[in-house]
């Protein structure tokens, strides 16, 4: 934690004279200095951080952390971090080195207990090889389940409390205005996404297992097994295959669309952000992401209602 010099001024009166005696105490500085890895876990911790200070985003643009290099400045801002928030090394693979060099200043978010985890899916149409991005076969995208996102929260607060004592009641009441908000929006995506639940669709890679099982939806398959890994002619001949089965295929922002898949076909086409790519650095933006997820299902899943 960066020390803070902090001057007390103490007036003596020396006769008919004021002095001034500055004496000096090193205090922590207000604000603990977070780096938080992704967008939708900037939000939560801008959330618990706010009216007190706010995290260090890493990944700003629209990079994929499966495959993403450290800037040297970056790491700078690692190496005087108080906390680094980030999931794991099965999502932020470019962090598993420099960690070790941090010690008991990270949080990984894998490792919180309580948190629903969900396995890898193997069969021929989601994951079929042991990957990196695949490591000890826990499916990392945990953030896209509000109830997740509950105990992430109490984690990260939890955390901020004891490097950060002197705002305590702000982070824990933050907090849990937060946790309250996730419960509330948790049930109204419950509602908004009950018509679609059995509705078939393919994703790009298999970022969105959280969200498919907190809402039950239908998902059968990715087209990808990690984001920049190669389609093989099998798969793609699987791909098509499946495709006939589908009412939609949805790509991600940071990807190019797969037309070797879809021509030939009547599938529709959406997108699905997992990261909240162009979302605003603020506490809203999680809940933004997950309104946008209903919203893209919604309108490529749901039937217009026939005249
Ligand atoms: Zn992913």
């Amino acid at each position: 934690m960066p020390m803070k010099v902090k001057i007390i001024k103490k007036f003596i009166k020396v006769g008919s004279l004021f002095w001034i005696i500055n004496s000096y105490n090193f205090v922590l500085a207000s604000t603990p200095q977070v780096v938080v890895t992704i967008k939708p876990i900037y939000a939560l911790t801008a959330g618990i951080m706010e009216g007190i200070g706010k995290p260090y985003l890493l990944l700003q643009g629209t990079e994929s952390p499966h495959n993403y290099n450290l800037r040297p400045s970056q790491a700078k801002k690692l190496y005087s971090a108080d906390l680094l928030v980030w999931v794991g090394p099965s999502m932020e693979g470019f962090l598993e080195k420099i960690v070790g060099s941090l010690p008991d200043k990270e949080l990984r978010l894998l490792e919180i207990n309580n948190l629903t985890l969900l396995k890898v899916r193997h069969n021929e149409i989601w994951n079929v090889n042991s990957d990196e991005h695949l490591h000890n076969n826990i499916n990392p995208h945990i953030w896209l389940d509000p109830q997740n996102a509950k105990i992430i929260v109490e984690a990260i607060a939890y955390r901020l409390n004891k490097l950060d004592p002197n705002n305590a009641t702000n982070y824990l009441n933050n907090a849990s205005k937060l946790i309250i908000k996730l419960d509330n929006f948790d049930q109204i995506l419950n509602q908004q996404l009950k018509s679609i639940k059995n509705i078939p669709y393919l994703v790009f890679h298999d970022a969105f297992q959280y969200f498919e099982n907190r809402y039950e939806l239908s998902a059968i398959g990715a087209v990808y097994v990690a984001p920049d890994s190669r389609l093989s002619a099998k798969r793609l001949s699987n791909l098509r295959k499946r495709i006939k089965l589908v009412r939609c295929l949805f790509t991600e922002p940071q990807f190019e669309p797969i037309s070797a898949i879809t021509e030939n076909s009547s599938v529709k086409q959406g997108i699905l952000d997992p990261l909240g790519v162009d979302l605003p650095l603020i506490s809203d933006s999680y809940f933004t992401l997950l309104q946008n997820l209903a919203n893209s299902l919604n309108k490529c899943l749901s039937i217009p209602l026939s005249k």
